[in-house]
């Protein structure tokens, strides 16, 4: 399922951030372009003022100089002397001839549907005497696609002459250029869409990675939640099954037991539901100043008797001068010196000892539980900390389930503070725990 999920998200990255980039792109392409083109035109038009500029000053047209205009802008001309068209170029004597002059004749044609009355007004204006000087660029496309020419027709009129320039300026370099960048940006929108995918398949693998994570521990969880309350309720379901043939004591112990396993179940129920709140919202957590010294005696005096019970010794160890109170949860610090000890007082044997002790050091508080039991492997002391753990000595323990030290862990970190455990010299463990002040 999370791989479906992976590929649809890489797919709605790279889909999203693609489009946006493609779009962009084109964006660009169109200004690049249209840019191109209008640079393309305006020299083009300066070009031929500069020509009627010079033709207006020249008294004789000169074949060298016409050829040098030729070749400097890439340019084709074709002049007419008189209405007596000037065959000197490669366009006036190519093998082409006919298809060229048909295009100087529609080249004409356009300049005079488009300009004949402008030049016409103009020379009104001059009262009724011909311009001296006329031109007209525009872009022509005999083909009637797209531009493939501007073009740009000089009149020079004296008084019983005339002259007509035709100056055409193929596009197709421009056109050329135009092609090569648009390969170029298919060429880096390809590479950038591949990179991008990539990059958000990583980056969505990173992201789910967590999630996934999470869905596992979950999984593990339910699975070991469902093995942990099937012993106690298969104890019930046997012990009620008992119960109705039994007589009157065995009746009893039978009910004793049902309720001993419902009790164990209620604490582990209580215990998931402790953790699943820390899951989903957090655990309940009230700070306020707190006396620990105080916390500290009234869990010795809960958990003393207990120990007792169990022939322990159970001390506490408070520092003689008064400690400043701690920011805290009292509440959640009480269940987690209740964990603790009952832990303690659970894994040590007769006649051993348990000693719950505090000290301030620095702004930070030290409160720490030691007993002198069965000890945890170096091996085990990472993992007690993880839900439903429990090390290979203490598995045979009824009422057990391995969710005490992930409270207890959950409690800490609400208070921002470290729980650690270390092996007790001489055989046994220490469990410290440091709250900031
Ligand atoms: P449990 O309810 O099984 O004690 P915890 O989460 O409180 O669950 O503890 C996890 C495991 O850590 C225990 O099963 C036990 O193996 C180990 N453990 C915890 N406290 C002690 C201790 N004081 N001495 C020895 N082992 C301990």
């Amino acid at each position: 399922m999370f791989q479906k999920i992976h590929l649809y998200l890489t797919a709605l990255c790279a889909g999203i951030t693609a489009a946006i980039m493609i779009v962009m792109s084109l964006l660009y392409l169109y200004l690049s372009e249209k840019s191109l083109y209008e640079n393309q035109y305006r020299s083009f038009q300066n070009d031929i003022s500069t020509i009627a500029t010079n033709l207006e000053q020249q008294t004789v047209l000169s074949m060298e100089w016409l050829s040098k205009m030729e070749a400097r802008g890439g340019y084709t001309f074709f002049v007419m002397d008189n209405e007596v068209p000037l065959l000197y170029n490669k366009l006036a004597d190519s093998s082409d001839a006919a298809r060229t002059r048909g295009l100087i004749d529609l080249c004409l044609q356009t300049y005079k549907n488009q300009f004949e009355y402008t030049y016409i007004e103009e020379e009104l204006s001059n009262g009724g005497r011909y311009n001296t000087c006329f031109h007209a660029e525009f872009p022509f496309n005999p083909g009637g696609g797209r531009h493939e020419f501007y073009a740009g027709v000089i009149e020079l009129s004296q008084e019983n002459a005339s002259l007509q320039m035709v100056v055409l300026s193929p596009l197709s370099f421009l056109h050329g250029q135009i092609i090569t960048q648009r390969i170029h940006f298919l060429l880096i929108d390809g590479a950038a869409l591949l990179i991008l995918t990539l990059f958000s398949f990583f980056f969505t693998g990173r992201l789910l990675r967590p999630i996934i994570e999470n869905r596992q521990k979950q999984n593990a969880f339910v699975a070991a939640a469902s093995h942990e309350l099937r012993t106690p309720l298969s104890v019930i379901l046997s012990a009620a099954e008992c119960c109705r043939d039994a007589e009157e004591d065995r009746r009893n112990r039978f009910l004793d037991t049902i309720r001993q396993e419902g009790e164990i179940l209620t604490s582990l129920v209580n215990n998931m539901l402790s953790l699943s709140a820390s899951d989903s919202k957090g655990l309940s957590f009230s700070p306020a100043p707190t006396e620990l010294d105080t916390l500290l005696m009234n869990a010795y005096e809960a958990f003393e008797p207990l120990a007792a019970e169990k022939g322990l010794t159970l001390k506490v160890f408070l520092p003689e001068n008064p400690l400043p109170p701690c920011k805290a949860d009292q509440e959640r610090i009480f269940q987690l010196l209740s964990i603790l000890l009952h832990n303690a007082i659970s894994y040590t044997p007769k006649g051993g000892s348990i000693e719950l002790s505090l000290r301030c050091q620095k702004k930070r508080f030290y409160i720490s539980a030691s007993d002198t039991g069965i000890g945890i492997p170096p091996e085990d002391r990472q993992k007690i900390f993880d839900r439903f753990y429990r090390a290979e000595k203490s598995r045979s323990l009824k009422g057990h389930f391995g969710l005490g030290l992930s409270i207890a862990s959950e409690i800490v970190k609400l208070h921002h503070g470290t729980i650690t455990v270390s092996e007790r010299p001489g055989g046994g463990s220490i469990f410290t725990v440091m709250l900031p002040g």
